[in-house]
């Protein structure tokens, strides 16, 4: 195992069934995540022989950063993993703080119609490790603190959900990357079994849906795990979710040309949300050379959001970061596999 993929909590259940005190486990924490040791042997405050047990029980090899693109506000990181697969993640500095998207999978079983990430299928999960690890290693090339995390890079992360939680639990504690709940976000295309899951957590993580069409039939078109989980369905579910948590929800909407952004979708989808407490991001398409989708005009966008705002959705158009480094969805690593 490697030690930055396990929590607190199970990292005192291991040092327990060794015989320890579980109390080392905040000790280890503090020199992994704190003091940030690249050796067990930099620690100074546990017998030897537990150091010994503890190294030949986990390791701390680390992925690599094999290239970052930098623009003003953005970063583009690529990740070499230790059976040469690539991932991404994407720094951008908001004047809120510095927040991270990472990848949660190597490419996406998913399938969605305009998608880089899917369009070559899951090779496979993440392990946790992998995950914390892209923070890990942004913060020592920024030498800051990354304050938020949005799980939005490649991969559908309720397809990965214990390694995701796991993550999670790493991330948010105190101990750990001390990153808060409510600076965490986790964006899903809508797998319905696991929403439930996440409604039952303990944790106060924000929880992005994307929807992208306001009905079945341009969902199905567009999104295959609507044909599976259709949208009814998914309404009842983040309904429950918010009865559960009483979080309010974010809706993702990606702006297609021609497809989804018409006046009537604006109704609809105005229709569908009304009375539930969410607020819509609309998201300018980041074309890509492989697929066919064109971004809508951008006067197209400002009337589908004059058209919620009138019907009284919360909404923003998202800012967008990164368009000239190739940081959008998926594309680095695509450049990267295709070179
Ligand atoms: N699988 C998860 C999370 C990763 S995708 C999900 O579906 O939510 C993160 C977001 O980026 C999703 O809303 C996805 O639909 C969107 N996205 C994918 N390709 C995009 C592109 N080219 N331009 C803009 N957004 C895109």
């Amino acid at each position: 195992m490697n030690i930055y993929g396990i929590s607190l909590e199970n990292l005192e259940l291991y040092l327990e069934g060794i015989g320890e005190k579980k109390f080392h486990a905040k000790q280890i924490f503090r020199w992994l995540y704190d003091k940030r040791i690249n050796s067990f042997d930099e620690i100074t405050d546990l017998k030897k022989n537990v150091i010994e047990k503890i190294k030949s029980d986990f390791s701390m090899d680390m992925i690599k950063i094999v290239k970052v693109e930098k623009s003003e506000d953005t970063s583009k990181y690529l990740f070499e993993l230790y059976d040469g697969e690539h991932v991404e993640a994407v720094l951008m500095m908001h004047d809120y703080g510095r927040s991270v998207c990472v990848s949660s999978q190597v490419g996406c079983n998913m399938g969605c119609a305009f998608c880089e990430s899917g369009r070559r299928k899951k090779v496979r999960n993440l392990e946790s490790y992998e995950m914390v690890e892209q923070l890990l290693l942004i913060e020592e090339e920024l030498g800051q603190r990354i304050s938020h995390v949005v799980v939005m890079g490649i991969g559908e992360p309720f397809d990965n959900y214990d390694n995701l939680i796991e993550f999670i639990k790493i991330i948010n504690s105190n101990y750990g990357l001390s990153i808060g709940a409510r600076h965490i976000t986790v964006s899903t295309c809508g797998i319905i079994p696991k929403i439930k899951e996440f409604s039952n957590l303990e944790l106060q993580v924000n929880l992005a849906i994307s929807l992208h069409g306001p009905n079945d039939s341009i969902r199905n078109k567009i999104m295959p795990i609507n044909i599976v989980y259709p949208l009814d369905e998914l309404m009842e579910s983040l309904d429950e979710y918010y009865s559960k948590t009483n979080r309010r929800l974010t809706i993702e909407y990606i702006m297609l040309d021609g497809i989804n952004d018409s006046e009537i979708c604006a109704v609809e989808l105005s229709k569908l949300l009304r009375g539930r407490n969410c607020y819509v991001n609309l998201i300018p398409y980041n074309e890509t050379k492989n697929i066919q989708f064109k971004r809508s005009k951008m006067r197209q966008i400002s009337t589908f959001y004059d058209i919620l705002k009138k019907n009284g959705i919360n909404v923003t158009i998202r800012r967008e970061f990164g368009g000239n480094i190739s940081a959008a969805c998926g594309q680095l690593r695509s450049k990267e596999e295709e070179i």
